[in-house]
């Protein structure tokens, strides 16, 4: 099996209640990857200015993240997010963005990344999901992410890539502003009509729900008392959901289940610290303990 996700690699500037920290490295690409990474050798396509640290490329390759697909691009600025929290950590605002060297980027595939078992269009412009999707032979599994910001801005091109998409990620916001619809259940539903078999929606710190045509799967979030910094936790989950699946090799519902908790699991470490901060500390036993502890949380 293989994994290709598409996405950011970033610098973000976080503020949270308690503390601030500038420019550190995020992107959805850069969570997601480095949690699927627990379970297998994603490779990504991203771009970064020359501004990028070699410190975090260099620990994106020894977690196992293969970067052929990686742009950097000469005298160009990284892709930059600024993002605050309330007191609510499943609630912020965008404070500012700068696509600078994404905003005309559109890669060519490297050559082994063409016929991926699992694409991940992780969140970025859909134009630019887009443009992946239409170089690779068709992945046995497609899923998909997104932001508000693209919900709002590019809403058409946004339901072209939900119509090819196998598995949708949503937080309970983004899949309210997508279908107009007040009650999650039936936000969930309205998604599935539009293209996925499976629509996974996650509502923070109260876990998440996997949505099937004929199935409901909930998952428990693990009980965390200090989120120190929210941000990837979406896209932590659904690397790490994908990870699980490309090492498993098979999408039965008991995978899926597994795929589902392990999600949670790697979320839960993401937000004990600023950044990617986390994924430096964490170790797969610990992450199989936590998988662990959430099975006996939920367990009669
Ligand atoms: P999450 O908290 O999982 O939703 O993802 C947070 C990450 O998304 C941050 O590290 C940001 O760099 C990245 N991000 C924020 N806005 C955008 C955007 N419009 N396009 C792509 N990535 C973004």
């Amino acid at each position: 099996m293989s994994l290709v996700i598409v996405g950011s690699v970033a610098f973000d500037t976080i503020e949270t209640p308690g503390a601030r920290r500038e420019r550190i490295v995020g992107g959805s690409c850069t969570y997601s990857a480095l949690a699927a990474s627990f379970f297998t050798r994603p490779g990504i396509v991203a771009v970064v200015g020359e501004d990028f640290p070699k410190t975090t490329a260099d620990f994106l390759k020894k977690r196992g993240v293969d970067l052929k697909g990686l742009t950097v691009v000469p005298g160009g600025k990284t892709f930059f997010w600024e993002g605050r929290y309330g007191d609510d950590p499943n609630q912020r605002d965008t404070v500012r963005l700068d696509l600078n060297v994404f905003r005309d980027f559109q890669p060519t595939l490297p050559p082994s990344y063409r016929a991926p078992d699992i694409l991940f269009l992780a969140n970025i412009s859909p134009g630019l999901q887009e443009h992946v999707l239409a170089q690779v032979k068709r992945p046995r599994l497609v899923a998909m992410d997104t932001i508000r910001h693209y919900i709002e801005t590019e809403p058409e091109a946004l339901d072209r890539v939900l119509r090819k998409t196998d598995i949708c990620f949503a937080n309970d916001e983004e899949a309210r502003l997508m279908t107009n619809e007040g009650n999650l259940i039936r936000a969930g539903r309205r998604l599935l009509e539009r293209g996925p078999r499976l629509v996974v929606l996650k509502k923070g710190e109260h876990g998440a729900f996997v949505f099937g045509r004929d199935s409901l799967f909930g998952i428990m979030a693990h009980p965390c008392e200090g989120v120190v910094d929210p941000t990837g936790a979406g896209d932590s989950f659904a690397g790490a959901f994908l990870g699980y699946l490309d090492r498993v090799g098979n999408f039965r519902a008991s995978s899926i289940r597994r795929a589902a908790v392990y999600g949670s699991v790697l979320a839960s470490f993401t937000i004990e610290d600023f950044g990617i901060e986390r994924f430096k500390t964490m170790k797969p036993a610990d992450v199989e303990a936590r998988f662990a502890a959430l099975k006996k949380l939920v367990s009669v």
